[in-house]
């Protein structure tokens, strides 16, 4: 029998997705996690062990990272360099698309292999049918081993720039951050007004389906395709400021506006308050 098997290092809510998605394909998964606890329920459910970074590193041919940052990499793979030779690194942590780089760098001149990737997914749903993984490196490398990391999530390969998949991911979270945290205001503005939340969440819900309309028509201003008009810097200043004096008005702070309004006033050369 031929089992498919893989490692994967960093057990965080995505690592452990990373883990039980392989293991429900009835992939051989070694992991390994500097805090040793967190593999315990892994362990019962099939996933093996690895006492130390050599031994997961040895493992197997396809090592997956899942680790906050790419610091985090070289604090792990630095205790076993010399496991690293003849693997495939397949790093699906976020950072820069400069750090991604040099990672990268740093891997291939310890004689492995090296992919990068960035999920694209709600919190650790990496099943989802939404739910997609960026990847980027050598076209050929990827196209050997997509099989094999295919389980994991639905894949969408970026190019051979290392840096594409945090590039592609960082700007999305760049936009989700704000969407976040200015829905949160709106739904203390709507609470503190004394209406519903819960009512206005059904409206917030569809209105923010439907922002994949705008894609186009901001890529459009973007370009400088001469709709400038349709969001004209007044009027979306003053639009900023309605939104922060409405919610303002019944105490609620609201950061996000407060920025939104100043890049208006900073492009209609006023100063700001
Ligand atoms: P966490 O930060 O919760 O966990 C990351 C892992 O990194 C842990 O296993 C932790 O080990 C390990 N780690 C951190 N620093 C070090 C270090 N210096 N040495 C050794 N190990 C270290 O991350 P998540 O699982 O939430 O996410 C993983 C990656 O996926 C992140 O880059 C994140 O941005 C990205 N991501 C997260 C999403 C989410 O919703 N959570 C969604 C999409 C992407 P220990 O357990 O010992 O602390």
């Amino acid at each position: 029998e031929n089992v498919p098997a893989v490692t994967v290092m960093g057990l965080g809510p995505m690592g452990r997705a990373t883990v039980r998605s392989l293991l429900k394909a009835g992939y051989a998964v070694t992991v390994w996690n500097r805090t040793a606890s967190k593999a315990e329920d892994l362990v019962a459910e099939g996933a093996m062990m690895a006492p130390t970074v050599s031994e997961a590193l040895r493992a197997n041919e396809v090592v997956i990272l899942s680790l906050t940052h790419y610091e985090a990499m070289y604090a792990i793979l630095s205790q076993a360099e010399e496991a690293l030779a003849g693997r495939l690194i397949v790093n699906l942590s976020s950072d820069t698309p400069q750090e991604t780089r040099e990672g990268a760098q740093w891997v291939e001149d310890r004689g492995a292999r090296f992919l990068a990737g960035g999920f694209m997914s709600q919190s650790d749903d990496i099943e989802h049918e939404l739910s997609y993984l960026f990847y980027s490196g050598p076209k050929a490398l990827y196209e050997e081993y997509a099989d094999l990391l295919r389980p994991i999530c639905r894949p969408e390969y970026l190019g051979e720039d290392y840096g594409l998949s945090q590039l592609y991911y960082q700007a999305m979270l760049g936009v989700f951050h704000p969407f976040l945290l200015s829905l949160q205001q709106a739904f203390a503005t709507v609470d503190a007004y004394g209406a519903d939340s819960g009512d206005f969440a059904a409206y917030a819900e569809g209105f923010a389906a439907n922002l994949g309309a705008f894609v186009p028509f901001v890529h459009a201003l973007h370009k400088g395709d001469g709709l400038e008009e349709n969001a004209g810097d007044a009027m979306m200043e003053a639009s900023a400021d309605h939104v922060a004096k409405t919610s303002e008005a019944v105490g609620v702070d609201a950061p996000v506006t407060r920025a939104v309004r100043t890049v208006y006033r900073e492009r209609l050369g006023k100063s700001d308050d």
